[in-house]
């Protein structure tokens, strides 16, 4: 298996035709019998210090082999080791920077833009972490002796900004980059193959990609996922077996679903620049679904006209979806630091899905209209 969209519809399934099955079997097992007490306390000691207990998890919060088919997808996608799933985006980062804790490197130096709870979740401490903010040119002079990781995401919600991942990593030096690969998924960008050590996903977004599903999942080396492990087992944030069972289905059509939607979205880009309400339009130079535009007058006016295009947070669905970061996804930040980060009270993110170019280019021009002021 060479060739991404290979992987993409086999890897996690190689043993299915042994098993005389076709669709990948769903444990829905909170607990696992055995007769057996001492060597379950065996493993018991193995999950405490991370390691995958793969199809006899003993529990289901130390693993599930539903969920393994889809970690080891995923990490067969992005060029990883191995991967950790979690309930959510915001689990699996949390599990990152807890880790970096744990390891008594509390610092991160983490830059703008990112999505806002991310944003939120750094620069609160609320973990315990403390954060420097920086360009991806300060990076190298922000790191400390006590810093555990970098985060960037690239490209950046909501604008759409990317970093130089390669010489980004290079900048990190011993410490781990942490990319947040969310936007392009790795049908566009493998970070791990530009040097970044961890790669995080929101899999609620374009892995699931049918807006039906919560999760979260972190591509890396075996001993960070180790650690993941450990904080997984201990804090709970496990991944449900269904979540995991749609998010391989999900991974099946990614790279045609990505495909499709970036043409669309490579032709509404260029009609939205021609478009006189629009003073700017953002698109990442890797491609990609998402789409990020100012508009003159009302942002909000446009989100409450759209009709066939939905008005809804989130993004990598089938369906194309519109919000307005100022208001929905980045409103935890403060204004001050929205602004900071590039993120413009003008701006809106679509996130196109499947639908025919023209109909929602149809859609778009007549909300747009009732932007003016
Ligand atoms: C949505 C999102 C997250 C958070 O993921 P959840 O699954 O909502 O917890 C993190 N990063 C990016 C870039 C996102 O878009």
């Amino acid at each position: 298996m060479t060739s991404l969209s290979t992987k993409a519809v086999h890897a996690g399934r190689e043993d299915l035709v042994d098993l005389g099955l076709h669709a990948a079997p769903i444990d829905l097992s909170t607990t696992y019998p055995s007769r057996d007490c001492l060597t379950e306390a065996a493993r018991l000691d193995e999950a405490a210090e991370g390691t995958d207990l793969g199809e006899q998890p003993v529990y289901a919060r130390l693993g599930n082999p539903t969920v393994g088919r889809f970690e080891r997808a995923l990490a067969e996608l992005e060029g990883s080791d191995t991967s950790v799933a979690f309930a959510s985006g915001m689990a699996a980062l949390s599990a990152c920077l807890l880790a970096c804790v744990a390891s008594g490197r509390p610092h991160v130096v983490a830059v703008r833009p990112l999505y806002g709870t991310t944003d939120h979740l750094v620069a609160s401490g609320l973990l315990g972490n403390q954060v420097s903010w920086s360009t991806v040119d300060g990076v190298a002079a922000a790191i400390r002796p006590d810093t555990g990781l970098v985060i960037a995401e690239s490209p950046a919600n909501p604008n759409l900004s990317e970093v130089d991942i390669r010489a980004l990593a290079a900048a990190c030096g011993d410490v781990p980059l942490l990319v947040d690969n969310t936007f392009a998924t790795p049908v566009l960008q493998r970070p791990v193959e530009q040097g970044a050590r961890i790669v995080v996903h929101s899999a609620t977004k374009f892995l699931g990609g049918h807006g039906d599903v919560m999760g979260g999942v972190v591509a890396c080396g075996e001993e960070f996922a180790r650690a993941l492990r450990q904080i997984r087992f201990a804090t709970g944030g496990v991944l449900h077996p269904l979540a995991g069972y749609l998010l391989l289905r999900g991974l099946a059509t990614l790279p045609v679903r990505i495909r499709a939607a970036s043409r669309t979205a490579e032709e509404l880009a260029t009609r939205l620049a021609a478009h006189p309400v629009v003073s700017r339009v953002h698109r990442p130079g890797i491609g990609g679904p998402m789409v990020s535009f100012e508009v003159h007058g009302d942002p909000a006016a446009v989100v409450g006209a759209v009709r066939l295009v939905t008005p809804a947070v989130s993004l990598g669905s089938v369906d194309t979806l519109i919000q307005h970061p100022a208001s929905i996804s980045h409103h935890i930040m403060t204004e001050q630091d929205r602004h900071g980060a590039g993120i413009s009270d003008q701006l809106l993110r679509l996130s196109v899905g499947l639908e025919d170019v023209d109909d929602l280019w149809a859609d778009l021009d007549q909300a747009l209209h009732n932007a003016k002021s």
